[in-house]
């Protein structure tokens, strides 16, 4: 018996960075959401925990967030057996677009199944605070408020309509490098979150857009001039929003016409190694 889950990427439609908690954890105002870009976790029973992936890249050991998951949902639930887990990697790493987290949310949704647990998602999406701060929000893997440490998710209703396109530079972003160097002393760039959340409820793309921003662009850019070239060449190609995601170096565009998608599409492939052309999930 195999159980396939679906982990899908995250885009930070908007992203702000509030303060620094005492212990070195950040406070955030996010709204995100899901894109058809996945990675498929197959999960099969086993007498132990077992990860390989297809990467060539990633650990196959506990620094695997996916092993982390399996290892902690295994000791809080006291369930004996193990599960042989093997991921299929499509998402790119390091790239701002959680494929780590995603994978560990997907581990624990097929286990709690695998296992017979029956936890529910808020369950699920607390113990997922303890492996990343965005596995919360992967358990749920649909639009959605993200507050606290990552770990308050709201989901929120359908999106207006519109096309993703993603460019991934060839840099790979450390997350911890970026959130160590956020400083709070000086003004971050912040987005208007009550406007993207207003222009989602009212399925207005133009209201939705006008309040998008991320508090980690400028730092991340900062070092990683790229991503105000891609940023740049985006918006020249016809894209009606581009920013990058989660702490980078990701960049995505939003455009609501299809033709226009596949317009910037095309133009960006011949300028940036990695583009991805996905719609939202929900
Ligand atoms: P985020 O946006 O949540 O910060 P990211 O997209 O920038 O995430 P990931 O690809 O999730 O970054 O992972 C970054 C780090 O996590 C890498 O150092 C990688 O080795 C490690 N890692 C551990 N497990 C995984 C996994 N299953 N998939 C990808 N990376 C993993």
């Amino acid at each position: 018996m195999e159980l396939i889950e679906k982990a899908p990427a995250k885009i930070n439609l908007s992203l702000d960075a509030l303060y620094r908690h005492h212990d070195g954890e950040h406070e955030w105002r996010m709204v995100m959401t899901s894109v058809d870009l996945a990675d498929y976790v197959h999960i099969q029973p086993s007498e132990a925990i077992r990860v390989t992936t297809d990467s060539g890249f990633l650990p196959e050991d506990p620094r695997n967030l996916a092993y982390k998951a399996a290892t902690l949902l295994q000791q809080v639930s006291g369930v004996k057996n193990g599960a042989s887990i093997h991921i299929e990697k499509h998402i790119p790493v390091s790239a701002g677009l959680g494929g780590g987290s995603s994978d560990a949310a997907a581990v624990l949704r097929g286990l709690n199944k695998l296992w017979q647990l029956g936890y529910s998602r808020a369950q699920l999406a607390q113990l997922g605070l303890k492996v990343d701060s965005d596995v919360p929000y992967c358990v749920y893997s649909q639009t959605a408020k993200v507050t606290g440490r990552g770990e308050i998710v709201e989901p929120l209703g359908a999106l207006p309509n519109f096309w993703v396109v993603l460019a991934k530079p060839r840099a790979s972003v450390s997350t911890p490098s970026i959130l160590n160097a956020v400083d709070y002393s000086k003004p971050l760039p912040r987005p208007d979150t009550d406007q993207v959340l207003a222009g989602i409820q009212a399925h207005d793309f133009a209201q939705m857009t006008s309040g998008m921003a991320n508090s980690l662009e400028q730092l991340t850019a900062s070092r990683y001039p790229e991503i105000t070239a891609l940023r740049e060449r985006f918006v020249r190609y016809g894209a009606q929003i581009a920013q990058m995601s989660g702490s980078g170096p990701t960049v995505f565009a939003l455009c609501e016409k299809r033709s226009r998608a596949m317009r910037v599409y095309n133009s960006m492939k011949g300028f940036c190694p990695e583009v991805y052309l996905v719609r939202p999930l929900a």
